[in-house]
């Protein structure tokens, strides 16, 4: 069975690191051994946790300090974690880099871009919103749509059509990283998925399927599609041989 590394929310405050159960019982449930990864400071046992683990899920949580992509902090920038946001960037660039399948969530999606080179709005009205993307309704509730697009993997996923979706996420996608492509859009433009050009499963999300998928199956989907693609990598490349790349 394929594991999945689950990457978890860190309150710097409190010292405290946690998950909503959403997560793991989503993965449990479409056959996949869901693990919970502490955000670990850089160094070989990151390195490890790359080896030991079949796929990664990027769950969702703050936001990402802009010194990753090289800006100043703007006004509207919220709670950041820096050991949450180093041990992700460190992850999720060995992850790609051993062509581990990987599936981020919201700030997930997000880290996944910044970590491949890409960039964010640090405010959404920067990037031209002109919808409501921080809903007040209930967190399974989808409040806007989303246009798939053709021809991706996420089309093949949960077909190609429009989906409505929940929205908690006051920043967005800007310049995508090389390897990247945009797999959905809002109405106004914002990017709500992007995926991997490559033949290695790299899937990104700005809404949150673990809060949707015990109503709406078909946000199950995306968790199975993960589970299969950690799967079949494991049988491909057997997990436990690769060496711990240095750093
Ligand atoms: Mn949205």
């Amino acid at each position: 069975m394929a594991l999945i590394g689950i990457t978890c929310l860190h309150e710097h405050g409190e010292g405290r690191t946690w998950l909503p159960d959403s997560y793991f019982r989503a993965v449990e449930r479409v056959g996949g051994v869901p693990v919970l990864l502490p955000p670990l400071p850089p160094g070989t046992a990151v390195a490890r946790l790359v080896g030991l683990v079949d796929g990664l899920l990027l769950a969702g949580g703050g936001d990402i300090d802009p010194v990753h992509f090289g800006e100043e902090p703007l006004p509207a920038t919220g709670v950041i974690s820096p050991d949450r946001d180093r041990f992700e960037i460190a992850l999720v660039r060995k992850v790609l880099a051993a062509g581990r399948p990987v599936f981020g969530i919201c700030r997930g999606m997000q880290v996944l871009n910044v970590a491949a080179g890409g960039d964010i709005y640090q405010d959404i009205f920067l990037a031209g919103a002109r919808i409501k993307h921080f809903q007040d309704a209930p967190r399974w509730y989808p409040t806007h749509g989303l246009h798939v697009c053709s021809d991706t993997l996420l089309a093949r996923i949960v077909g190609d059509r429009v989906l409505r979706v929940n929205s908690f996420h006051h920043q967005s996608v800007r310049r995508l990283a090389s390897g990247l492509r945009v797999a959905a859009l809002a109405e106004d433009g914002i990017v709500e998925a992007l995926e991997g050009m490559g033949t290695s499963f790299v899937l990104g999300v700005q809404f949150h399927p673990e809060s949707m998928w015990e109503r709406y199956p078909v946000f199950l989907e995306l968790f199975a599609a993960l589970v299969e693609a950690a799967r079949r990598h494991r049988m491909r490349v057997g997990t436990r041989q690769e060496m711990p790349a240095p750093g």
